[in-house]
């Protein structure tokens, strides 16, 4: 007995030994901030970036850590966050795993107020690329503190994507320069920062947050809304059902568009500039939605 006991703990032990001395792991809550900390960490050894929810999740709305995400963040050097309420489990985090160093990327980003009624503030600030670039620094300054050896590598990433997202701000505000002013109707909740970034003015969301299913009365308030607006184009999202918005269509002859928010995308091989590729396609299918209604 006590020989099979030591056999299973040197086995154990043997399966130990290699993970003891492997990367260093950069945890991010959900898909978005994923996408940040894999340019962050580009090329540095021994640096492991993971995503806890999984990349087809979306949203972190009323979203619940399983068992094996609590794991994933017992096993992190560090977790990056976006903040402004979009983890709501977050407290139930810094009671399980109080060692545990959390970056919020939201810091300094200027919030805007949720207008679900279910968190102070608006959380998907990751739409404006300035915001981004913000995010950028708060995450590259805790990554920086959290590994120590690759503080140099870790800037040199962020000065190199800063640039990036400086040119594809310039590249949307040019753009959308002749739709200012224009009126959209969206999903859910996700645009404004983004609208406001580019003079859009999100005018009615059809579904406040997703799993919100629409009662036929809502439909109904919803078509009388859009014709009011004088049936602006509207946008679902890849993400999530779009019969409501069909409906809607259907009823007042506005067009359908899909807008990306960029909360889902491949889990393997994701190119660097998924972000970037996700916001130039919503650019034009804006360019051609919009340029169709004047
Ligand atoms: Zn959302």
């Amino acid at each position: 007995m006590t020989r099979i006991v030591s056999l299973i703990l040197l086995a154990l032990l043997l399966l130990a030994l290699p993970l003891a001395g492997s990367a260093e792991v950069v945890a991010s809550s959900f898909y978005p901030i994923h996408l940040l900390a894999l340019n962050l960490v580009d090329g540095i050894d021994g640096v492991e970036a993971r995503c806890v929810a999984a990349p087809q999740t979306g949203c972190l709305h009323d979203y619940q850590l399983s068992a094996g995400d609590m794991r994933a963040l017992a096993e992190a050097d560090v977790f990056l966050i976006n903040g402004a309420d979009m983890e709501s489990y977050l407290s139930h985090v810094f009671e399980a795993l109080p060692e545990l160093r959390v970056v919020d990327a939201s810091a300094d980003v200027p919030l805007l107020p949720s207008e679900t009624g279910e968190t102070a503030y608006n959380p998907h600030i990751w739409l404006s690329p300035a915001n981004v670039r913000i995010m950028i620094r708060n995450l590259a300054a805790g990554l920086a503190e959290a590994l120590p050896g690759h503080a140099e590598a870790i800037e040199a990433n962020r000065a190199a994507y800063d640039a990036r997202l400086e040119k594809l701000d310039a590249e949307l505000r040019e753009g959308l320069a002749p739709f200012s002013g224009a009126e959209i109707i969206t999903f859910h909740e996700a645009f404004p920062y983004f609208a406001e970034a580019y003079g859009l003015r999100v005018a009615a969301v059809i579904a406040r947050e997703p799993g919100d299913a629409l009662s036929p009365r809502e439909i109904a308030e919803l078509v009388e809304t859009v014709r009011g607006l004088g049936n602006p184009p509207l946008f679902t999202e890849p993400q999530y059902t779009d019969l409501a918005a069909k409906t809607v269509a259907a009823e007042t002859g506005a067009g359908v568009w899909v807008l990306d928010p960029c909360v889902t995308g491949p889990e393997k091989d994701i190119p660097l500039t998924y972000y970037e590729d996700v916001m130039l396609e919503n650019l034009r299918v804006l360019e051609e939605a919009l340029g169709s209604d004047k």
